[in-house]
């Protein structure tokens, strides 16, 4: 049994039952045995992989995307380099060493990490020792200087706490974790209905609402509209805003009971790229996409790169790249290239950028809802 899930069981017996988004920043970020604060899960021994984690072409793209957006910026003497979530650090790794074929960029840049993680925060130290002079770690995105500004987060999003509301009896109650008599930590719903919530829905519908993402969308929109730049979202999603619950736990590349264990196994939920959207425009910022990774990695050229690559490798190695290709840019349930979607939050001023602006299919809205 999980340490965590006694502190949390500790903490309902004292104060009632939490919500879903304090339960789930409790599992991700208690301090002492929240699940990101404790351990580095991806990898194939790990709990899951990323993009990054699966190809260097990844992070090499989003360097070359990166490069070509602060050229087109006016190539400002400073730039402000963000990731947020940078997990193990590879992909800021992998994109400032594609990031020198464009000259003056990677002197432009400063370094800018926001994670949470003591462990994660050393990965991503000694990931970059070699590539930037310095890079400089924040809790939090207020905490980053002003300046013009690039922003990359992949599966960042999608690690921020939901509270969830589920419809019945014709109101919205939100979803609580409480206990039951044997002292496990089971869902339950508010006594009280939600006010604020009159959307119609049918009987037993949930309805995810992303406050953390959307404050922290704001936030960095509000930035870019004042001091220039974009920002890039990669993340396994939906297009459009549903009901349903996508509150999903992995462990060891399994899904596993969210309640279970605590601490133990990652915590997420599906990003609603429509809503997280709506967050930059009411802040003033324009958007582009989302399109599919397999869209816009496509549209920046893999396949060409995975090519290239392949042909100075030997046969093993080509297998290897062919595979990462593949699993980049597939569809279904193990391919990450329709699953993910990719948006770009926006200066008004910018035009369409690298892997916006060839849009042949741009994501579909239909057929995966959550
Ligand atoms: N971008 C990486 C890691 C994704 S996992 C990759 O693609 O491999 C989510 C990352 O976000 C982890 O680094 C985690 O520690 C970090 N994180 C989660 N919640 C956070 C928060 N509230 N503030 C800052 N970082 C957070």
């Amino acid at each position: 049994m999980s340490q965590l899930r006694n502190e949390i069981a500790a903490i309902i017996a004292a104060e009632g039952p939490i919500s879903v988004e304090r339960f789930m920043a409790l599992a991700l970020g208690h301090p002492r045995y929240g699940y990101y604060m404790t351990r580095d899960p991806f990898g194939r021994a790990g709990d899951f992989i990323t993009a990054p984690e699966v190809s260097q072409m990844f992070g090499e793209l989003i360097g070359l995307w990166a490069a070509s957006v602060w050229q087109t910026m006016g190539a400002p003497e400073r730039l402000i380099l963000v990731e947020l979530g940078p997990g193990r650090g590879t992909l800021m790794a992998d994109l400032l060493r594609a990031g020198r074929v464009m000259p003056g960029f990677i002197e432009a840049a400063e370094v800018h990490l926001v994670e949470t993680s003591p462990v994660l925060r050393a990965a991503q130290k000694a990931s970059l020792a070699g590539r930037v002079a310095t890079a400089h770690w924040h809790d939090r995105v207020e905490d980053l200087p002003p300046g013009p500004a690039v922003i990359v987060a992949n599966e960042f999003f999608d690690a921020l706490p939901v509270r969830q509301f589920v419809r019945q009896g014709g109101v919205w109650r939100e979803r609580l974790v409480g206990l039951d008599a044997e002292g496990r930590l089971v869902f339950g719903l508010a006594a009280e209905p939600e006010p604020r919530l009159t959307q119609q829905a049918r009987e037993g519908a949930v309805l995810e609402v992303p406050l953390v993402g959307h404050g922290i969308m704001r936030t960095l929109a509000q930035r870019l509209v004042s001091d220039g730049g974009a920002l890039l979202a990669i993340d396994y999603g939906h297009v459009a805003t549903g009901t349903g619950d996508t509150l999903q736990a992995m462990k060891n590349h399994k899904p596993v009971d969210p309640l279970a264990e605590p601490g133990e196994a990652d915590l997420t939920a599906h990003v609603d790229f429509a809503a997280l959207g709506r967050a930059a425009l009411a802040a003033g910022a324009v958007l582009q996409g989302p399109v599919t990774q397999r869209v816009f990695l496509e549209a920046l050229g893999l396949g060409v790169r995975a090519e290239r690559l392949q042909r100075s490798a030997t046969p093993e190695q080509a297998r290897a790249i062919a595979g990462q290709y593949q699993r980049l840019v597939e569809g279904g349930r193990t391919g990450m290239g329709e699953l993910f979607k990719v948006m770009a939050v926006t200066h008004p001023d910018l035009p369409m950028l690298p892997g916006f602006d060839r849009l042949t299919t741009p994501a579909r809205a239909s057929g995966e809802e959550p």
